[in-house]
């Protein structure tokens, strides 16, 4: 009887090991499948944009701005695309339920099975209150982009830009070697018609109204909100975007 014990003993254990091994290792592939979604919020000019593309790549999650979407659904002449049309025409602003067909129509696409970057969405309360019910199986972080508003004229009117390649720069952290002419190409440098005190403040005051209560909205949920100082250099912001990320993934 001892015996039979002592040589079936390893064999329990190993077949234990192997079976608490399973589990966990199922354990972790769930967490890892669960979609990781990234909501960048701030003011326009906190480099949402820049950041965005930056932590695509690095998250190899895809990124969407509603101004893509809004191009591709154009382009494509798609169904959701001519409904914008039509009020954009009129000019009037596209309705939340026609941004909203549009965005969960993209984030139904396979590369975002495994979550996606949002930037400029949601832009009001009601987006959000939308897109929740759209993210009840999701993890979601809201990460908020802080730049005060003196900072972001200024950033904002001494931005320019090359005419043939697109190469950004700016007159007073980024200048071109040559006045006037890029650094790469050697093609024009202009400023866009939209990039003007008058302009910046008025896109600003439409933030303030409209698109800054969602600091409130998100910070009222467990967990989901933290502000990151987008004043400083852009290395800098960026590790601390991915300091938050890291600590909220799985
Ligand atoms: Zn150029």
């Amino acid at each position: 009887m001892k015996r039979i014990f002592i040589i079936f003993l390893p064999l329990i254990v190993l077949f234990s090991y192997f079976l608490i091994k399973t589990y966990f290792k199922a354990d972790d592939m769930e967490k890892v499948e669960k979609p990781f979604v990234v909501i960048l919020l701030g003011p326009p000019g906190a480099g949402k944009g820049t950041h965005a593309v930056e932590l695509s790549k690095k998250l190899g999650l895809p990124h969407i701005s509603t101004g893509d979407l809004f191009r591709e659904n154009l382009k494509n002449n798609t169904q959701l695309g001519q409904k914008a049309k039509a009020y954009m025409e009129k000019g009037n602003l596209v309705p939340d339920d026609v941004v909203l067909d549009m965005l969960f129509a993209r984030v139904s696409k396979e590369d975002c099975k495994k979550g996606y970057i949002l930037d400029g969405f949601p832009r009001t309360i009601a987006q959000a209150k939308a897109l929740k019910g759209k993210l009840k199986d999701v993890d979601y972080i809201a990460i908020n982009l802080q730049v005060e508003d003196e900072k972001l004229i200024e950033r904002i009117t001494n931005r320019i830009m090359c005419r043939s390649c697109g190469t950004p720069f700016h007159k007073i952290f980024l200048p071109p070697k040559e006045e006037g002419k890029c650094d790469k190409c050697g093609g024009e440098l202009y400023q866009r018609d939209d990039d003007t005190e008058a302009v910046v403040k008025e896109r600003l005051k439409v933030y303030h109204d409209q698109t800054e209560p969602l600091i409130e909205y998100y910070a009222n949920e467990e967990k989901v909100l933290s502000n990151v100082d987008s004043r400083g250099a852009k290395d800098i912001v960026f590790n601390n975007l991915m300091d938050i990320i890291d600590k909220n993934i799985r």
